[in-house]
């Protein structure tokens, strides 16, 4: 080689290298002078983005409440933000929402005697006598208990309570709330008689003496008479549901059957900023209600939403209120009944129809569902976008499952209820309508898309429950082992959806949040677990690492 060329040659090179040099170092400057501010980066995060396509990312980006990107790696070059968080590994999925559960209610029993769980019916005149030494209220108030838990599954009686409490008013309330045992100065201060008669109610009557026992309407004469909670009494148990919620990734709620007062209140803390959770209220059936909303639109911000009214159909398959086409298989000539007569639901719905609100109506035996279908049907006229739902949507007749895709009704399921009613839904219901009952996958055929809720406190509110009951259709030790009525299990992926994007759809609100999308509310929970693979008793072990609302930090597991 000319050592001339040999010179110019490592001249070329070296200034060839120096150029290089420089046009990386101009590039990366423009790319650091580039990068956008944002508030939190999570990045090394698996995240289930639930978007249409179901896509997966890496990395996410929040500014201002909101993701502001969704991706892989390259974001952590166009981002740059205070708060970075390494997510070493872990899943991250859209907030989720309950789309049928009684926030309120549950935030108001908080303070009542947990009864839940109970063996017998003496165990729970134990815990009530405990309970009676240190409460400070005039009422000795208990909840949750069932009598299907109990060796001895009738319902109980009042006897031992009037001996010990003569002078002290209890009220027990059943874990569905369509039933309450009282003593009998509870019944004296209601003025409940063995004359009282209820409509859409029982008071029960055994061996020509009252039980103590009340059924649906009937427990509401002696709900009115209880003493209430002040307005900061209820603001401050509203927060404290609010955390037990937010420990479980739950982000959004719809509150089924708020009553005026209720409202009210749930209003004041959200404008006092007592509450981060975002709420959906559906107000109850009362005139009040009618009277102060149905004339104005829906009221609509990003943590309250008022979007309807719910009606109740039929009772409970527990209590054998709900409302069955034929006899119940366990009670010869008895058929449960109707709460609401249907030509009361009838012009419900005609009522709300012109305005924007939705209708949702419980409905739980057979009977009871093809009315509220044929009266949807009758008002709505066709297809439609006005996603009236039917809440439970428990026990179907074979014939009626095409009314829900045929006028798009939405049937609003709590997967759980299947799970708690297994033991004894066939004894009410028989085998051959048990097929069509709890009937998830053939209800999420009817419009291709189903929200999902737990219906809490009548059940436990981690919704990782939900998605294990909707799954695998087991109890929590594993029972039975094939799973109860499989055919109607539901995907991983679609119940993932059903708790987040479509329960966000059930009321309108799929645009602003349940998947991880740019725009759309920064609400997520990270999981240590991938509830696409894990097995299932990993999944219904899963604790929270934390939970996120508007991008913001609002529970972090203890470790
Ligand atoms: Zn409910």
């Amino acid at each position: 080689m000319n050592p001339d060329n040999f010179l110019r040659d490592a001249c070329e090179d070296v200034f060839c290298s120096m150029k290089n040099i420089i046009l990386l170092l101009a590039s990366t400057c423009l790319f650091a002078c580039r990068q956008n501010n944002a508030d939190l980066i999570i990045k090394n995060a698996h995240i289930y983005t639930v978007n249409p396509q179901f896509d997966t990312a890496q990395v996410l980006v929040v500014k201002g409440g909101k993701f502001i990107a969704v991706g892989g790696d390259r974001l952590l070059q166009q981002y740059q933000a205070d708060s970075v968080i390494d997510a070493k590994g872990q899943f991250i999925y859209p907030g989720f929402m309950d789309a049928h559960c009684h926030f309120t209610g549950y935030a108001k029993d908080k303070y009542k005697l947990p009864l839940f769980g109970t063996k017998s019916f003496d165990d729970i005149v134990g815990m009530v006598v405990k309970y009676a030494k240190t409460n400070q209220r005039i009422w000795i108030e208990g909840r949750g208990w069932d009598q299907n838990d109990w060796v001895q599954k009738d319902f109980p009686v009042k006897d031992t309570l009037d001996l010990l409490f003569p002078n002290t008013p209890v009220f027990l309330m059943r874990i569905d709330g369509h039933a309450i045992l009282c003593n009998q100065k509870a019944l004296d201060l209601a003025k409940i008689d063995l004359n009282t008669k209820v409509a859409g109610g029982e008071v029960q009557i055994k061996n020509g003496k009252l039980s103590g026992m009340l059924f649906d309407n009937a427990v509401d004469i002696v709900k009115k008479i209880l003493p209430g909670r002040t307005d900061a009494e209820t603001m401050h148990d509203f927060a404290d549901a609010e955390k037990d919620c937010v420990s479980l990734g739950l982000t959004s709620l719809v509150d089924c059957g708020i009553s005026y007062s209720t409202c009210k209140i749930l209003q004041q803390a959200y404008q006092v900023n007592k509450l981060s959770i975002r709420n959906t209220v559906m107000l109850s059936d009362e005139k009040e209600n009618y009277d102060a909303f149905l004339s104005k639109k829906p009221y609509r911000d990003d943590k309250l939403h008022i979007a309807g009214f719910k009606v109740y159909a039929d009772g409970a398959l527990g209590s054998r209120g709900a409302h069955l086409l034929e006899e119940y298989s366990d009670q010869h000539q008895h058929f449960g009944y109707m709460l609401t007569p249907a030509d009361s639901m009838k012009k419900i719905a005609e009522k709300i129809f012109p305005t924007g609100y939705q209708l949702c109506t419980h409905a739980i035996g057979d009977a009871a569902n093809r009315e509220v279908l044929n009266i949807y049907a009758s008002v709505l006229k066709q297809k439609n976008d006005r996603r009236w739902r039917i809440e439970h949507a428990q026990v179907l007749n074979e014939n009626d499952f095409h009314l829900f895709g045929d006028y798009n009704i939405i049937p609003s399921v709590q997967p759980t209820h299947a799970t708690s009613d297994m033991y004894w839904a066939t004894d009410r219901i028989g085998k051959t309508r048990i097929k069509n009952a709890y009937a998830y996958q053939k209800l999420l055929q009817q419009n291709g898309w189903l929200p999902l809720g737990t219906d809490f406190p009548v059940e436990y509110l981690n919704p990782l429950y939900t998605f294990y009951a909707a799954v695998f259709r087991k109890d929590k030790k594993s029972f039975p082992e094939n799973g109860f009525e499989t055919a109607n299990a539901l995907s991983r992926m679609d119940a993932l959806r059903g708790m987040t994007i479509w329960a966000a759809r059930s009321v309108f609100e799929e645009n602003m949040k349940g998947s991880i999308e740019v725009n759309k509310l920064a609400d997520f929970v990270l999981l240590p677990v991938d509830l696409m693979k894990a097995d299932a008793q990993t999944i219904y072990n899963t604790k929270v690492t934390a939970t996120y609302i508007d991008g913001k930090l609002i529970y972090r597991s203890p470790e």
